[in-house]
C-alpha cells in the first residue's frame, strides 16, 4: 500500500538505528523508549501515513506528571490492517475521534515536548542531551497491535520497566518502508 512520509514539511531522515537515540526500545535507564523520534521543528504538520479512522484524541504529556513535560497532544489512527498509529508530542490536534482521513490528511502540529528551563542536572540523560542539541520538539511515533496501554508504567511514551507491553511494535519497519 502506498504511503505518506508522517511530516509533509520534511524529507525523510536516516532513522535511528538501533540502541541510538531516539530509536524504538531505546535504554534510558529506568525506562525504554515506545516510539521513534522524528525531530521536527515546532508546528511541523503531522499528516496521515494512509487511510485511517481517527479512534482517539488525548493529552499525551504533562507538567503535572513531570516538570520538564510541557502539555502536547497524541492521535490514534487505526489503520485498514488493523494496527494503530499513535502520533503524539503534538502542540496542536486537527482532527476529531471518529473521523475518516484520507492518506496526508493533516493530523496536527510537532509541539514542543520539552520544557528546558525544567531541565537540570538531576534530569535523566536523554533528556539533558535533547536540550544541549536544541532538539526540544519531535513527533513521537509509536505502532501498536491493539489500542495502546493505560498501564501506569507507560508515561510520555516510555516504558518504565523492561519487559515491553506485548502489542506494542517496532515502528522502524513501518517508516523505513515509506518511500
Ligand atoms: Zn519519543
Amino acid at each position: 500500500m502506498k504511503r505518506t512520509w508522517p511530516l509533509s514539511d520534511i524529507p525523510k531522515p536516516a532513522l535511528p538505528k538501533k540502541g541510538e537515540p531516539g530509536s524504538f526500545w531505546e535504554d534510558r535507564g529506568d525506562r525504554r523508549h515506545c516510539g521513534v523520534d522524528l525531530h521536527a521543528p515546532e508546528g511541523s504538520r503531522a499528516v496521515a501515513c494512509e487511510d485511517a479512522v481517527v479512534i482517539r484524541v488525548g493529552t499525551f504529556t504533562s507538567p503535572t506528571v513531570t516538570s520538564y513535560w510541557n502539555t502536547t497532544l497524541f492521535v490514534d489512527l487505526r489503520l485498514g490492517d488493523g494496527l494503530i498509529c499513535r502520533y503524539a508530542e503534538l502542540g496542536e490536534v486537527s482532527v476529531t475521534i471518529w473521523e475518516h482521513v484520507r492518506r496526508g490528511h493533516l493530523v496536527g502540529g510537532v509541539g514542543t515536548v520539552l520544557i528546558a528551563s525544567e531541565i537540570t542536572e538531576q534530569s535523566p540523560g536523554y533528556v539533558r542531551t535533547l536540550k544541549e542539541h536544541d532538539t526540544l520538539s519531535m513527533l513521537h511515533f509509536e505502532l501498536w497491535r491493539s489500542v495502546p496501554t493505560a498501564d501506569a508504567r507507560y508515561r510520555g511514551g516510555n516504558w518504565f520497566a523492561n519487559d515491553a507491553p506485548a502489542d506494542l511494535l517496532d515502528p522502524t519497519w513501518y517508516l523505513q518502508g515509506i518511500l
